[in-house]
């Protein structure tokens, strides 16, 4: 720690970095101010990897046309303007990794035991993280990573985990971005029920299949697009039933989910799918009184609510927290569990 600092007062929330408008929390906020010295209660990390959000990199990679230079661009200019990394489009961020380079005086290391050196990955969004950026050293397109030359920081609030020693990092950022999903599927899921995954093929539907088949009686089924995500779903012993569809045509998703489940449909639908307008599907795949657990970041309030009643549709719509108590273990523990989840994330994220 380097104790000349002049540091800015505590202020657990990070409330004074927000420079526009005044007084909201920082993920409201345009603009905040990712500037140093930080505050007596903050952590300085050096970053080397940003794990962006699917539903951000996704809509960010269309509006570039895919073409490497223009995201590589986008992305430098939009952390300048806000301090953050926030989509204005979707509204979400991602998550980091990097090495704890000063800690200030009055973190709460009691709690959140944390030394200088040691190697985290924040587990609160980029949407409210202030973050500087002086190099982007490679974007990789195929799993929304960007490598950076860069400086974050977390405020006495913010949660992070330390990075295993028995997973490559890079496995455990992309499975700790989405830890969420899998630890609320633990929640939702009982015996016997039957749940559907729409974009099930993608890091998040894999972990969330996985987990919901660990109870009694459960059956699986998979939605996704591309013949790679079927192909992949098809050879896991964890998921019964794979459907191809377009999660966006939410009529033949129905008929789909239909035949697959023989008229029963699902107890608990989960959204993972990255882009926007799936709501429906999910709520037609639905029985009545079940589950629709929207994770996705492309999810529209509005969609699922209007569209839920229009149908007629008595179910359960819930927001997917990214958030919930022991996620970052449980999320690990199940690629160190499931040879079959090690071996496709280490493939694709390594
Ligand atoms: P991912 O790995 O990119 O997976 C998304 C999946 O959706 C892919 O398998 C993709 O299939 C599929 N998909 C795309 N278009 C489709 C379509 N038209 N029909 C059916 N499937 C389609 O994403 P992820 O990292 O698991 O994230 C999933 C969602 O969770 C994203 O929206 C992300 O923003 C969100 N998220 C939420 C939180 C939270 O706190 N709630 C945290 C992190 C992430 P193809 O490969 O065939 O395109």
């Amino acid at each position: 720690m380097n104790t000349k600092t002049k540091f800015r007062p505590a202020d657990p929330l990070g409330i004074q970095r927000v420079v526009k408008p005044k007084g909201v929390l920082p993920q409201q906020a345009d603009v905040i101010d990712a500037s140093l010295p930080i505050a007596e209660d903050e952590l300085l990390i050096e970053v080397e990897s940003l794990n962006i959000d699917s539903a951000s990199f996704h809509q960010i990679s269309e509006a570039c046309e895919k073409d490497v230079t223009k995201i590589e661009r986008h992305i430098l200019n939009l952390v300048s303007e806000r301090g953050k990394h926030h989509n204005r489009v979707t509204g979400s961020g991602g998550m980091l990794i990097g090495k704890v380079v000063e800690i200030g005086p009055a973190f709460p290391i009691q709690e959140k035991p944390v030394r200088v050196g040691d190697r985290i990955a924040t587990l609160v969004s980029l949407s409210l993280t202030p973050l500087q950026i002086r190099r982007i050293k490679k974007i990789n397109p195929q799993i929304d990573r960007v490598d950076i030359e860069g400086t974050a920081i977390l405020f006495a609030s913010g949660i992070f985990a330390k990075l295993p020693e028995d997973l490559p990092e890079t496995v455990a950022l992309a499975v700790l971005d989405v830890a969420g999903a899998p630890a609320q599927t633990r929640k939702l899921v009982q015996d016997g029920n039957t749940v559907v995954v729409v974009g099930g093929g993608g890091k998040s539907g894999i972990l969330c299949l996985y987990e919901a088949k660990k109870k009694e009686g459960v059956k699986t089924v998979a939605v996704d697009y591309s013949q790679a995500a079927v192909e992949r779903l098809s050879s896991l012993p964890f998921v019964d039933e794979v459907i191809q569809a377009d999660a966006r045509n939410a009529n033949d998703v129905m008929q789909k989910v239909w035949s697959a489940t023989k008229g029963r449909m699902a107890d608990v639908v989960i959204n993972v799918a990255n882009i926007p307008e799936t709501e429906m599907s999910c709520i037609l795949c639905c029985r009545p009184k079940g589950i629709v657990y929207f994770f996705s970041m492309a999810t529209s309030f509005t969609r699922a609510a209007l569209g839920a009643e229009g149908v007629g549709a008595d179910v359960d719509l819930r927001i997917g927290n990214g958030y919930t108590e022991g996620h970052a273990e449980l999320s690990l523990d199940l690629l160190r569990e499931s040879p079959e989840l090690r071996k496709i994330f280490t493939e694709q994220y390594t």
